[in-house]
This record gives structure tokens, sequence and C-alpha cells, in this order.
């Protein structure tokens, strides 16, 4: 899958990042983790705390796929509201949801000072906008929905965001508490940790095939470098390529753009470097980074053609300029680097743990959505939990073919 083109701005920032030897040898474990993005270095990071022995493998080398592109904006509330996604599953199960993507971002925080790398994690507030005067009644209903479930956030009104901002908008939820990271060097210290408590890593190691020994209960896996791994449990964490080692019905792809901008001198317009983005869809939405860049992405088309999507992306840099431009006319923003990318959604709006009856002992991570790393976080100690204690409550939530308990 040709995932993403353009030039990427995370693999900068750590130029001197570990790097890990191909595999040359047969090699039998109790937990093979396929693909070393964010997704597959969350399991990495639970399961190096176990006796359990753990390998990882990447076809190419650590967070070289979306986990590069990721803009790692970390917050609870996703592309569907909640109020939305009641419709489909029911309070319970939504009011569940979102309590675990809330603690998933507590988590998040939590490896983040427990490793050695430099994650770049810091605490943001959100400005989620109404795009037009006919969203503010649905942005109000998802506030109090919020709200009375023990959200910290208030309710602006225009006059309280021109204060804030130097644009406007009818009305916004401000939301404090979300947060955001830097997802590559998080992807490596979460490995780094692993690997330092004897976790197995190999880079340019791509899996190339697999089967079920049944009378040994094992999963095989073979590599393109002509080597196998026997393992009693494999996590298929391969990210949007996951469907093509097992397509999943509900899952689908469309084609996304970000940039990266200059350093700036001043960002003292933008109230409390808060995350930014809006009801529209597609939205557009903003961060800034350590070193004083801003990122602003989406304008997402429905093209899943990788030539289709990159003969936009020069279009979609300067329309996604001019956006942030407007909005904040005293920085006059630059691209330094741009990207288009396949981004991955879910049809209900709710991240997948698949479990096949073709694929015995195995997990799929399909951490889809534009919270992916809050999901990953989510769904990687679901299925740890499984793996270690045999049983996690959560995990029904998320498997493909969820329940829709509690529907009113
Ligand atoms: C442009 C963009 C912006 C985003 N913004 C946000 C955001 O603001 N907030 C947020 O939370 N999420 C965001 N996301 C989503 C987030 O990037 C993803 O959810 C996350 O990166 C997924 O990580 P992953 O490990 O599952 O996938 P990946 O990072 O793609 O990792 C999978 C790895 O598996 C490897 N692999 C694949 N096949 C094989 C094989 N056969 N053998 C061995 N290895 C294999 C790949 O090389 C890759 O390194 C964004 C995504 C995109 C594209």
């Amino acid at each position: 899958m040709n995932l993403q083109s353009g030039t990427f701005y995370w693999p900068t920032t750590f130029p001197d990042a570990p790097s890990y030897p191909a595999l040359e040898e047969d090699l039998s474990c109790d937990v093979l983790i396929i693909g070393g993005g964010s997704s597959g270095a969350q399991c990495a990071y639970y399961l190096a705390d176990t006796n359990l022995d753990v390998i990882v493998i990447e076809k190419s080398t650590i967070g070289s796929g979306s986990t590069s592109s990721n803009t790692a904006l970390l917050q609870y509330s996703g592309e569907k509201m909640f109020i939305d996604l009641i419709n489909t599953f029911g309070k319970d199960y939504i009011t569940k949801h979102l309590n675990l993507v809330k603690k998933a971002i507590n988590e998040i925080e939590a490896a983040s000072k427990n490793v050695t790398i430099d994650c770049e994690f810091n605490r943001r507030d959100t400005l989620y906008s109404a795009s037009c005067a006919e969203d503010v009644e649905k942005l109000k209903n998802e506030y109090e929905f919020l709200k009375m479930h023990n959200c910290e956030l208030t309710f602006l009104t225009k006059e309280e965001i021109e204060a804030k901002y130097p644009f406007s908008r009818d009305a916004a939820i401000y939301s404090y508490n979300d947060a955001e990271i830097n997802p590559f060097r998080y992807t490596h210290a979460l490995l780094n940790y692993a690997a330092r408590k004897g976790v197995r890593i190999y880079e340019n190691t791509e899996m190339n095939g697999h089967h079920y020994e049944k009378e040994q209960n094992m999963m095989v896996v073979s590599t393109k470098n002509r080597c196998s791994i026997q393992a009693r449990t494999v996590i298929f964490a391969a990210g949007y390529e996951g469907m093509e080692i097992k397509k999943e019905k509900k899952a689908s792809f469309v084609s996304t753009f970000t940039v990266t901008t200059n350093q700036i001198d001043n960002l003292s317009e933008w109230h409390n470097r808060s995350l930014i983005w809006e009801t529209a869809r597609p939205y557009i939405y903003m961060r800034t980074t350590k070193d004083n860049r801003i990122i602003v992405g989406g304008l997402d088309d429905n093209t899943n053609y990788s030539d289709d999507r990159d003969s936009k992306l020069i279009h979609k840099r300067d329309q996604l300029i001019g956006e942030l431009n407007k909005r904040f006319p005293k920085i006059n923003a630059k691209a330094e680097f741009f990207l288009s990318a396949f981004y991955g959604g879910t049809v209900d709006g709710i991240p997948i743990i698949g479990k096949y009856e073709e694929y015995p002992n195995s997990y799929f991570l399909f951490a889809f959505g534009d919270n992916g790393t809050v999901y990953s976080q989510l769904l990687s100690k679901i299925i740890v939990k499984e793996i270690v204690e045999g049983y996690s409550p959560d995990l029904a939530l998320y498997l493909q073919h969820r329940p829709i308990v509690n529907k009113e």
C-alpha cells in the first residue's frame, strides 16, 4: 500500500533514533507483534512488564508508517460526536467508551513520563468551534452530554471566542486537559523501554506469510528474509496496511493532508496554544509543536487511489496554509513540510479489535479513526490484558462483531 507521500517533520526531530537489526534466524516466542508503529509499540510497552517472551517485527524502520505522518492531537472527542454514537450504540456503551478514551490520554501521559526518551507530551486545551450557525445547537447538545459525564469544559459564546482568538465563530466547546505528543519519539521511546526489558525487535523484517500449526496450537509467521517465527499469540498491529492482511468490512480509507510550517517567532495570539478544530466535515485542525511550528491538517478527500491523492497535495497544501493565515493573519506562516496520506476510519466511529476464525490465537489492532493514537493505547491495553489474564471486560466493546448492548 502506498500509505503516504511528501515530506515528514517528525523524523527530523529525532535524527539519532535507535535502530534494530533485521531477523536472520528462526525464532519462537509467546507473543509476536507485527508492526513497529505506535500501536505495536504500545503493545510491546505493556507486554515488556510481563514475564512473556515478546518479539516485534517491522517491515521497514520503526515509526515509518502512519506514525510519521500523525499530527498527534490527543483528544477524547472524535469525528463522530458522542451524541451521534449514542444513536448507534446506546448511552451506557458510549459512556463506557468515553471513560476509556479519557483514561487512555492519562495512560499515554503516564507512559511518556515512564520512558527515557522525551516524547514532547503536553497537556493542551481544545477549541472545538461551530463552523456555521446551524451547528451551534448540535455542539451545545454535545457539550451537555460531555458535561454530564464529568468532562472539564465550558461553552464559549461568539464574544468569548473573539476575546481569546484573532478569529470569530458563533460558539465553541472549550475543553481542558486534552494533549499533544511527538508520535515518532513516543513510538521509539516505548520500544526502547521494551527492548531494555528484553523484548526482541527487528527492523527490515517483513511478514510475507503465516499459518496455524494445529498440533502445537501455534501461529507460524514467515518473513521476506526467509526466516520463521513460531508464536503462541500474534498481534497484527500493521496500521492501515493491516487491511492487506485481513480485510475488515467495517473499515475504510480516505485521503488526508497536512502541513508543518516554519518556526513562528510569536505565538502569543494563540490562546494557550490550544488544539483547534471545528464541526465542518471535512474539517481543518491545527496544533503547535515544541519548536514553535504549526501543524495544520484535514481537508480530507474521499479518494483511496494514491495517485489521485498525491495529485491534490500542492493544492491542499496551499488551501491549508491559506486557512491558517486567515485565522491568524499576523503569523504569516509558510509550509516547510507537507504530505498526503491515507487515513482509516470505521463505519460506526469506534475502533476495532479483530478476532477472526481463520487467524487463531491472533488479534488485529485496527486503531482507526481521528484519535488513532488514543485508540492504539486503549486497544493495546485491552489486548494485553486478554493475553496475560485471559479476560478483559472491555474487549466486547471493540470486537468487530460488537454487540449493540444497552441500546435505548
Ligand atoms: C495524516 C494523519 C494525521 C493523523 N492525525 C492524528 C491525530 O491528530 N491524532 C491521533 O490520535 N491520530 C491521528 N492519526 C492516526 C494515527 O496516525 C494512527 O492511528 C497511528 O499512527 C496508527 O499507528 P499504527 O501503529 O497502527 O500504524 P503505523 O504507524 O502505520 O504502523 C504500522 C507498522 O506496521 C508495519 N507493517 C505493515 N505491514 C507489515 C508486515 N507485513 N510485516 C511487518 N511490518 C509491517 C508498517 O511498516 C508500519 O510501520 C493520523 C493519521 C494520519 C495519516
